[in-house]
């Protein structure tokens, strides 16, 4: 068995330009350390580190995975194979990379079939999101101002629709994974993101 506190291997995966790479620098970064220094262990795609999460230490190893679309390579095999969590990201400006996030999902089932391996479906660069099409009553679509406590950092990077609340949720739920928007520009939710994962990581060792 693993040792009850990790080291947790947690797998970024998704399209290129998401902010996995933002992601993980967060992660890197000192912000929520136990330790006064930073990553225990750095790499260039690979960062150990404890946190705490409710009273009780956890260590991820956090891998950041490059997502050529084409790269169905030995790679991307061992990451689908090895991970003991997933972070799967998309950028709610841009639905190829939404799809892109599903298809990741859906490889993801083939490769760890009767596992319940923890997933997030992370709706990156909320920040950006502020201007959206929402479903009103499950019918008509109206403009919807986003009252987010996160600001665009410029108008002029305000798409004028992004992917709603709602529709990442509801991909969330048909993938049966957990769902949270991000925005690593403002460092908004990347570590419930993590404190997320290590939650459900610990409901899976506590029900084994
Ligand atoms: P990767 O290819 O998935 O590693 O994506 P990067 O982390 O390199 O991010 C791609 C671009 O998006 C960079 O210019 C980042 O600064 C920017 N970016 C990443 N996260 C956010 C975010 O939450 N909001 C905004 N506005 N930009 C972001």
């Amino acid at each position: 068995g693993r040792a009850p506190g990790g080291p947790y291997r947690v797998v970024l995966l998704g399209a290129s330009g998401v902010g996995k790479t933002a992601f993980s620098s967060i992660f890197a970064g000192a912000a929520d350390s136990m330790d006064s220094d930073d990553c225990e262990l750095c790499a260039d795609e690979v960062c150990e580190k404890k946190i705490e999460v409710d009273g009780e230490a956890a260590t991820i190893t956090l891998l950041d995975t490059s997502d050529a679309e084409t790269d169905d390579g030995p790679a991307r095999e061992h990451y689908m194979q090895t991970g003991d969590a997933y972070l799967l990201l998309y950028s709610v400006t841009d639905r190829a990379s939404f799809l892109r996030a599903s298809e990741l999902r859906i490889t993801l089932r083939r490769f760890r079939p009767a596992q319940h391996t923890p997933i997030i479906l992370v709706g990156n660069k909320c920040d950006l999101a502020r201007r959206r099409e929402v479903s009103v009553n499950g019918e008509e679509t109206q403009r919807f101002l986003c009252v987010d406590e996160v600001r665009p950092l410029s108008d002029m990077q305000v798409p004028t629709v992004a992917l709603s609340v709602s529709e990442g949720r509801a991909c969330a739920a048909v993938f049966d994974c957990k769902f949270i928007e991000t925005s690593a520009a403002v460092q908004h939710n990347i570590w419930e993101a993590f404190h997320g994962m290590v939650r459900q990581l610990r409901l899976r060792r506590d029900s084994k």
